[in-house]
C-alpha cells in the first residue's frame, strides 16, 4: 500500500537543484588562529583581528605554498536536494566529508525528476577529454523533455503497482531511474570543499581545467557562493592562487 498522498504521487520535472547552507562555523579567523599556532602558540586567539593586511597575506601565503590544514578547522552543512546521478558522483568526494542521503528503503520515494532546462547544452562534439557542449536544436530539445517525461512517468507508475501489491519500497525502487531527484545533507569543511570545487566547476582562474558534469557543477556553483560570503579573504586566495586546494 501506497503512503503518500495522492497529490504527491503525480510526477513533477525540474531542471535546477538545490543548496541551502543549514548550518556553519565557518570565517577566515578559523584559518588564521589555527595556523599561528605553529609561530605564537597559545596566544595565537589574541592576535586575531589585529592586522587584516598582514592576516590576508598570511592566508594566501598558507594556500599558495599549499600549508593546507588550517583550513580544515570549520564546518559548513549543505542541504542539497539534486538528481541521483548528481549524488552518484558527489560521493565519490571521500575525503573531509560526511553524508546522509533520504532513504528509499524506509520511506516511499516521491515522484520529482530531473529534464533538463533549455540553458543546458544538449550536444557533445569532440573527442573525450577534449570536447566541448553546444545547444540542441530545438527538436532535441523537444525530444528530450517529452522521452524523459514518458519514461519518468512509466518507471513511477510501476513502482506504485508493486507498492500497491504489496512489494517492499526497497524492492520496488529497483525500477526508478537516476534523474529522480534525492535530498542529503552533505557536511565539509573548507580544504575538501575547494578540492571538489576545483575538480568540479570550470572557472577561468582555473590553473588545472576540468570538465565536470554540468549537473554536479550548478550544485557545486551554489556552494560556492555561500562559502565566498562566509570567508572572503579565503577565497579570494583559492581564486589567485589558481582554484587549487591547497
Ligand atoms: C571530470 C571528472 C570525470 C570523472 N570521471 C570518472 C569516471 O569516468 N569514472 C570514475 O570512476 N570516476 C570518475 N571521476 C571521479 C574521480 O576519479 C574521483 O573519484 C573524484 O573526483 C573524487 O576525487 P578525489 O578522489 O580526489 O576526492 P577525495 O575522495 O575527496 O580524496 C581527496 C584526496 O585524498 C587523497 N586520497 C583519497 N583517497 C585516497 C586513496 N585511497 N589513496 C591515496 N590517496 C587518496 C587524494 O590525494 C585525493 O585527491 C571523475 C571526476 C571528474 C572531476
Amino acid at each position: 500500500m501506497t503512503d503518500t498522498p495522492a497529490d504527491d504521487l503525480k510526477p513533477s520535472f525540474r531542471g535546477d537543484v538545490t543548496v541551502e547552507l543549514v548550518k556553519h562555523t565557518a570565517s577566515d579567523a578559523d584559518v588564521l588562529f589555527a595556523a599561528r599556532v605553529s609561530t605564537i602558540g597559545e596566544q595565537s586567539l589574541d592576535e586575531m583581528g589585529k592586522d587584516p593586511e598582514r592576516s590576508k597575506g598570511l592566508i594566501n601565503y598558507l594556500m599558495r605554498d599549499r600549508h593546507g590544514s588550517p583550513f580544515e578547522h570549520n564546518s559548513m552543512t549543505f542541504f542539497i536536494s539534486a538528481p541521483i546521478f548528481v549524488f552518484r558522483e558527489f560521493m565519490r568526494h571521500r575525503v573531509g566529508w560526511s553524508y546522509n542521503e533520504e532513504s528509499g528503503r524506509y520511506r516511499e520515494l516521491h515522484p520529482v525528476f530531473y529534464v533538463p532546462d533549455e540553458s543546458r547544452k544538449l550536444v557533445q562534439e569532440g573527442r573525450p577529454g577534449k570536447y566541448v557542449f553546444v545547444e540542441g536544436t530545438q527538436a532535441q530539445q523537444e525530444l528530450v523533455g517529452r522521452v524523459m517525461e514518458d519514461s519518468y512517468r512509466e518507471a513511477y507508475e510501476s513502482y506504485q503497482e508493486m507498492l500497491a501489491a504489496g512489494v517492499a519500497r526497497e524492492v520496488a525502487r529497483a525500477v526508478l531511474p537516476v534523474g529522480l531527484f534525492s535530498s542529503m545533507y552533505a557536511t565539509c569543511n573548507a580544504r575538501s570543499l575547494m578540492h571538489f570545487l576545483g575538480l568540479r566547476t570550470q572557472h577561468e582562474l582555473a590553473k588545472v581545467p576540468s570538465f565536470p558534469q554540468r549537473e554536479i557543477e550548478m550544485v557545486g556553483e551554489k556552494m560556492e557562493t555561500e562559502w565566498a560570503k562566509l570567508m572572503p579573504l579565503t577565497y579570494a586566495a583559492f581564486n589567485a592562487n589558481g582554484r587549487v586546494a591547497p
